[in-house]
């Protein structure tokens, strides 16, 4: 990595298609990606569906890379990992899903493309993405939005549960 690395972390999703399997398999082809190296992986959590309640419940995990990729060029690279692994659109928003691969932070920026806001839309009030994320980075200050340990003090499990 050169002088731009940037830590970014990455939320994953899947109530489809045996989501375990999904989320490992996404977690090798980000590994798989050039210019990005792992820094941290939380474990999985089981948590029922946002939005639609007639689909299967999801397991959700969060992941840390290092990275001098831009942040459009990461973007699309997950959007890619998801459409490999069989993600269709349907135009049903939260609707059921192979994968879903969000990215939820660029190191401290802000970023508002019409492809990309960052920090992700609705992070704060996401128990499946609080939990893993304050499980690989207990210390962590999101832009706007500020400490992880505050959001999570406002933020009930509803429902949230740790995989063995
Ligand atoms: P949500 O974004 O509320 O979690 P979702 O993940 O179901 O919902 P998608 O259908 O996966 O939404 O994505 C819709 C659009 O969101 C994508 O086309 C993408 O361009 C845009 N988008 C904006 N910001 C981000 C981001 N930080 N990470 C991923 N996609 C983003
Ligand atoms: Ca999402
Ligand atoms: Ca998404």
């Amino acid at each position: 990595m050169t002088a731009a690395t940037i830590t970014a972390y990455i939320g994953l999703g899947s109530n489809l298609a045996d989501p375990v399997s999904q989320l490992k398999s996404a977690r090798i082809a980000i590994n798989s990606l050039a210019r990005i190296e792992e820094l941290a992986f939380s474990s999985f959590y089981h948590s029922p569906p946002m939005g639609p309640q007639d689909q299967p419940d999801y397991v959700n995990a969060v992941m840390a890379v290092a990275t001098d990729l831009a942040a459009l060029d990461l973007l699309r690279c997950l959007q890619k990992i998801e459409h490999e692994q069989g993600r269709v659109r349907t135009g049903a928003r939260w609707g059921a899903r192979t994968l879903d691969l969000d990215l939820l932070l660029y190191g401290d920026q802000q970023i508002n493309h019409p492809d990309l806001i960052v920090p992700h839309p609705g992070i704060g009030e996401r128990a499946f993405v609080l939990y893993p994320l304050q499980e690989i980075a207990p210390a962590l200050t999101l832009p706007t939005l500020g400490d992880i340990n505050q959001l999570i003090a406002h933020c009930p499990l509803a429902g949230l549960k740790k995989l063995a």
